[in-house]
């Protein structure tokens, strides 16, 4: 397919409620993304970075500074070098560097480049990335297990979080993950606990304790907790696996989880039981896949992580969440119930399940109309000569 150019679009959501975690407070949620236009078609990615980055992740600008100032010409070349064809999708990641902007950018051009060239193949995600028949499958049983977050109540009340909770429960999800921070983690577990006896939970700490704090941790072993998520600093591997022999409750990684390497790596010191994988992060739907495959062969259980997605990047996610080594469920509840405004279609959990789209190319697109509406800004560059 001819490259032609690329548009970038900004778009600010707000979110229905502040989440709340232990690193800071997400109060509103603005979007970029990248639409490829080669051939006469176009193609869609969204990008994961939140407005203020996080302890290891890009802000939101720094991705944009990139995707505005760099890459336009970086495909353009790479076009140029394939007579003028867009490059593949499996390459795009190579275009890029290592450093954290890069990643997230690399993930937003790659998922484009895939929604394009699935499309023109007559391709689904689910198709290309080898989710297995039964999952693509539509009716009972088909699609995969979502999961939900709650962040940490602004009123610091335990009936506040039990009632947040209560609401992903009622909408049929079946494991929540809560935000913990020393101070707030073994009252509010126990609440939840109490309240809801068979669900699963998982607390998602953020890097807020150190290995000095393992008794205290240690008091959630009794609560049946399914993960405890990043307890200490995202380069603190041998404090994880230190942690992980002194509590009974498994160890997840989240923010250590940078590149598929340092997925490797957190698996070879046995940091880690229980690995988020975040694709934004790691450079791309097809990094991502390489990670779940390193889990699953060594017998990590593994979810995909959110980022308060859109419709978009969010069905991206759930596909993905179809590959064998994604054992647990992932951040895949309704983008609906999270932003106020949700641009781009999601296909509705059933009973806490998320059917896998089966249409041509990663299986959502923004509305551009609705886009335009919610005040998005657009940045065209057409390819040069
Ligand atoms: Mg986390």
């Amino acid at each position: 397919m001819r490259y032609d150019g690329l548009e970038l679009w900004w778009v600010d959501l707000a979110l229905r409620q502040p989440v709340g975690t232990s690193a800071g407070t997400h109060r509103a949620r603005p979007v970029v993304f990248v639409r490829v236009l080669a051939g006469g078609g176009d193609g869609w990615g969204e990008c994961g970075a939140l407005p203020d980055g996080t302890a290891v992740d890009p802000a939101l600008d720094a991705v944009w500074g990139l995707l505005a100032e760099v890459v336009p010409a970086r495909l353009g070349r790479a076009a140029a070098a394939r007579g003028g064809e867009v490059p593949p999708a499996s390459v795009v990641a190579h275009l890029f560097d290592t450093t954290p902007a890069n990643r997230m950018a690399a993930a937003v051009v790659e998922m484009a480049v895939l929604d394009l060239e699935l499309q023109a193949a007559g391709r689904s995600l689910a198709d290309h990335l080898g989710v297995p028949d039964q999952v693509r499958a539509g009716g009972p049983g088909g699609g995969v297990p979502a999961g939900a977050v709650v962040g940490i109540p602004d009123d610091g009340r335990l009936r506040t979080l039990v009632a947040a909770v209560g609401r992903q429960v009622d909408r049929g999800y079946g494991r929540v993950r809560v935000k913990i921070r020393p101070g707030w983690d073994v009252a509010p577990l126990a609440a939840l606990r109490d309240a809801f006896p068979d669900l699963v939970l998982q607390a998602d700490a953020n890097a807020a304790y150190r290995v000095d704090d393992a008794g205290r941790l240690a008091e959630l072993d009794d609560l049946g907790i399914g993960c405890l998520e990043q307890p200490l600093a995202a380069a603190d591997l041998a404090g994880h696996a230190d942690l992980a022999g002194r509590l009974a409750t498994p160890i997840g990684l989240d923010e250590s989880l940078t590149t598929v390497r340092a997925v490797a790596d957190a698996i070879r010191y046995g940091a880690c039981r229980v690995a988020c994988l975040k694709p934004a992060r790691l450079g791309g739907l097809l990094a991502a896949r390489r990670a779940q495959d390193r889990c699953r062969q060594a017998g990590v259980s593994a979810f995909v992580g959110g980022l308060f997605e859109t419709g978009l990047g969010r069905t991206a996610n759930a596909v993905l969440s179809g590959l064998p080594g994604l054992d647990l469920p992932g951040d895949l509840s309704d983008p609906s119930d999270y932003l106020v405004d949700n641009p781009a279609p999601y296909p509705r959990p059933v009973g806490g399940r998320v059917p896998l789209p089966a249409v041509p190319g990663v299986g959502s697109r923004p509305d551009r109309h609705a886009l335009s509406q919610l005040g998005a800004l657009v940045e065209r560059f057409d390819r040069a000569g």
